[in-house]
């Protein structure tokens, strides 16, 4: 998959050398010296809050003849929008908008290509009139930023967002993602009932592919049909677990729960089911099973298997739900359902909850939604101030999805105490109904607001 391609635009001097050389960071600029249309043109891979693209910096030709300096720039600024995904066109809101400006923009509206209009050099009260005028140029209201103070991050990421994911971070929209197949391992200790629960999942008819050699050189997965409660056909693929090798009659060792097949079938899954063997409880290795998979940000449903032979049942179910609470910090919410592999009792439960955690994973909450959120959760319970120093969090955006992750930028937010996050991760989660999906926080101050965690 191709990075997308953001380009810089603009007349000369307007900021665009400083923009691309805070976006690429370290990682400096090759000179790109193909002949004709991109001479002058300096590509890069940029970061920024964690959005990842290429960028191409149409600056460089400063020191040519004034006279023909409209034209070069006009091919060259052609060239750049062709190629790109969108457009970064930048004004200099301290000189207010030019003719040359008026004259690009002018250009940019007839050719239907993505544009954000940057008025740069905004800080301070300088730019406020440029920052105004450039409202005029009829490509939408500019982004205030200051290249050189690293203001108008979060805004910019706002606007770029929508143009630089692609369909291998996001779905589309809803439907295609209820759609679209579901991924699910099966992992538990040996013994657990995992290759009964795959053959009585599957079914000999349901059977759609028989198992094959998948995704990795040993690793195997199947795809099978489960009828959902509105009798509609839903698409799962059953990633390696040790009871597919089992169905695929793969030389099988004396089973030994190897973390490296758990790992690896967690890897390529969305939804990962850490079966238990109800007679026998929750043991360390569940846990550290459990811990991993939350890790990978995967989201994770615990069934407890057997359940047709399990004694005092509701002391049983409670009992593993008091040791996963006690013994896991991100146990609440996770689901914990009974099943019989045997008996096929709670099967059809289980898959229903895998679909709608799927759904919670790559759920992608609007940027209003959640700062009206933000708001109420910061004013019932502000934020400390370590050492007199005031915290303060203006702001805060969905950056990922699969897992839900969210970045909180604001005034010396790298200093809010963990306790702190927890409630801030705690209320999204019950606000938009995360359920025990993991979900990710991330802080940023603005004295570094470019992300180079790359670097
Ligand atoms: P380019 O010709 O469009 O690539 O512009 P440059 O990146 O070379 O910047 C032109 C001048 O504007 C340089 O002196 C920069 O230091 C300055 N400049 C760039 N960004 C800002 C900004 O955000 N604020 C201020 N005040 N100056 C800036
Ligand atoms: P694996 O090692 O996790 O693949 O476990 P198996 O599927 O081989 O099952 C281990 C043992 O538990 C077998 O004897 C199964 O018949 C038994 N078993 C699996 N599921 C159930 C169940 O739901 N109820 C009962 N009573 N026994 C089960």
């Amino acid at each position: 998959m191709p990075q997308p391609v953001v380009a810089i635009i603009g007349r000369p001097n307007v900021g665009k050398s400083t923009l691309f050389n805070r976006l690429v960071g370290k990682r400096l600029a090759l000179v790109d010296d193909q002949p004709g249309v991109t001479r002058d043109r300096r590509e890069g891979d940029a970061s920024l809050l964690g959005l990842d693209f290429r960028i191409i910096d149409t600056a460089g030709y400063e020191d040519d003849d004034v006279a023909t300096l409209p034209g070069r720039m006009r091919a060259q600024t052609e060239a750049a929008v062709r190629d790109s995904d969108v457009s970064l066109f930048l004004i200099d809101a301290r000189v207010g908008v030019t003719p040359l400006d008026e004259e690009i923009a002018r250009w940019l509206r007839g050719t239907n290509r993505p544009v954000v209009l940057m008025a740069n050099k905004a800080e301070g009260k300088a730019g406020e009139a440029g920052i105004f005028e450039a409202m005029a140029l009829g490509l939408g209201d500019p982004i205030a930023f200051s290249a050189e103070h690293g203001e108008g991050v979060a805004d910019l990421f706002e606007a770029l967002r929508p143009h630089i994911e692609r369909e291998d971070d996001e779905p589309e929209d809803d439907a295609d993602e209820a759609d679209a197949i579901l991924k699910i391992a099966i992992v538990g200790r040996p013994n657990a009932g995992k290759s009964t629960l795959v053959n009585r999942l599957l079914g000999e008819d349901r059977l759609i592919t028989g198992p094959e050699a998948g995704i990795t050189r040993d690793s195997i997965s199947v795809d099978w049909e489960w009828t959902d409660f509105e009798d509609q056909p839903r698409k799962v693929r059953l990633i390696d677990t040790a009871g597919l090798r089992k169905k695929a009659r793969v030389e099988e060792k004396l089973e030994k729960l190897s973390v490296m097949d758990t790992l690896r079938s967690i890897d390529f899954a969305e939804v990962v089911v850490l079966l238990l063997d109800a007679t026998r409880g929750l043991e360390v290795q569940d846990l550290k099973i459990a811990d991993r998979v939350l890790q990978e940000g995967r989201a994770l449903i615990i069934a407890l298997n057997k359940w047709d032979v399990a004694e005092n049942a509701s002391s049983l179910f409670n009992g593993v739900k008091g040791a996963l609470e006690e013994g896991l910090s991100q146990a609440k919410g996770i689901p914990v359902l009974t099943v019989s592999a045997v008996t096929g009792k709670g099967l059809d439960m289980l898959m229903k909850v895998a679909f709608e955690t799927r759904e919670a994973w790559s759920r992608r909450v609007s940027t209003g939604q959640l700062n009206r959120w933000f708001e109420r959760a910061i004013e019932a319970n502000p934020p400390p101030a370590p050492g007199g120093k005031r915290i303060k969090p203006r702001y805060v955006t969905q950056n990922k999805t699969r897992p839900p992750s969210f970045v909180l930028f604001g005034t010396r937010v790298d200093l809010l105490p963990t306790s702190y996050q927890r409630y801030l991760i705690n209320g999204l989660r019950k606000e938009f109904d995360f359920g025990a999906v993991p979900v990710r926080l991330s802080l940023r101050a603005p004295k570094n607001p470019f992300d180079h965690s790359k670097d």
